[in-house]
């Protein structure tokens, strides 16, 4: 953040163009492309009609022919979805993008995109763990760039929604993991689920929609743009610092409600696949005596992932996949007394 108010609104709202900002907020994907410029719904008033807004991409300007019956330029845009100031929106833009400013030496390299140029990262150790299946995250292993940890957090999230109590959470697991339901911004109308670092640095937030999403349109999950999920395990922040066989779950629902129920050292994959990255994070966790317990859905693809994992993590630790009875079971759906029953008895 930089300290003085001296904004060079100029250099600002030229250095980023209004798809990144767009991409920003998660709403490129919904526009529709057409020579120069981008189309759909008016993310500012939130309407529904794909054909009110639309952007410039040459000129880097939008216009809201409906409601807002305004235009503008990227700061316009950011002060009007924020609702706060030209100012702060410049503020905000040059956060977001890491742009330099008065505060800042000049000769600082600059860069447009969140995306950081591959820096000359420490040489991560090679597993001999096979290839993995094809995935799309694992498409480039060379890069080892570190998702950065956030420079803005979302205020405001309000912890007493509904769903969260629907999901069987009480207030001090919702404080626990700061979840909320979000107002503005990416993440507007999702229940925000701030992910950390190992160092226990939130990197990005996971958005829920809270409930049954309302069209094929709108994702289960969201995640910012430029995040990669397969370098994180979820609540290893705090997982680390626990003893115990350490249980690995699917989603971060399953993570969340073993924690409340006293499982403190587990983790959650965010999908049913383990990366190389997430492999790696768990060798250095645990050592030739620890156990891990595979804790996957019961379903085809839990069943492949359990699987899998089982075999990549075996050369490193004592691996037990837990095996459901039931069809479309889920470690969220335990009961405390069977979760303690996992547990061995030990409260
Ligand atoms: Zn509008």
């Amino acid at each position: 953040m930089p300290k003085g108010n001296y904004v060079d609104f100029k250099a600002v709202k030229t250095a980023v163009s209004m798809e990144q900002v767009l991409e920003h907020y998660g709403l490129l994907d919904q526009m529709k492309r057409s020579g120069d410029s981008l189309s759909g719904c008016c993310p500012i008033h939130g309407g529904s009609n794909p054909t009110q807004f639309r952007v410039s991409i040459s000129k880097n300007c939008w216009n809201c022919f409906s409601e807002c019956k305004h235009g503008g330029n990227v700061l316009g845009f950011i002060a009007k979805k924020e609702n706060v100031s030209v100012h702060a929106a410049a503020l905000k833009l040059i956060e977001w993008f890491n742009l330099p400013t008065a505060d800042k030496p000049t000769e600082e390299e600059y860069e447009p995109q969140r995306k950081e140029t591959p820096r000359t990262a420490a040489p991560t150790r090679q597993t001999s763990v096979p290839p993995p299946t094809v995935s799309k995250e694992r498409a480039k292993p060379e890069d080892n760039t570190p998702n950065p940890p956030l420079k803005f957090r979302l205020e405001h999230l309000d912890g007493k929604h509904p769903y969260l109590t629907e999901r069987g959470l009480t207030p001090e697991t919702i404080v626990d993991f700061g979840l909320g339901h979000c107002a503005k911004g990416m993440m507007a109308g999702r229940i925000a689920i701030p992910i950390h670092n190992v160092e226990g640095q939130i990197v990005a937030y996971a958005g829920r929609w809270p409930g049954e999403p309302p069209d094929a349109n709108t994702p289960k999950y969201k995640l910012p743009p430029g995040f990669r999920k397969s370098l994180e395990l979820f609540n290893l922040d705090r997982a680390a610092k626990k003893q115990g066989p350490l249980i690995l779950v699917e989603g971060f629902f399953d993570c969340i409600k073993l924690w409340q129920l006293g499982v403190k050292r587990v983790v959650a994959l965010m999908g049913s696949t383990l990366s190389v990255a997430q492999a790696e994070l768990i060798r250095k966790h645990t050592d030739s005596r620890s156990q891990v317990i595979v804790m996957l859905d019961e379903d085809d693809a839990g069943r492949a992932g359990r699987e899998d994992i089982a075999v990549r993590l075996s050369p490193f630790a004592f691996v037990k996949v837990h095996v459901f009875g039931k069809e479309g079971m889920q470690p969220e759906h335990l009961s405390a007394a069977e979760v303690l029953d996992l547990r061995g008895g030990v409260p």
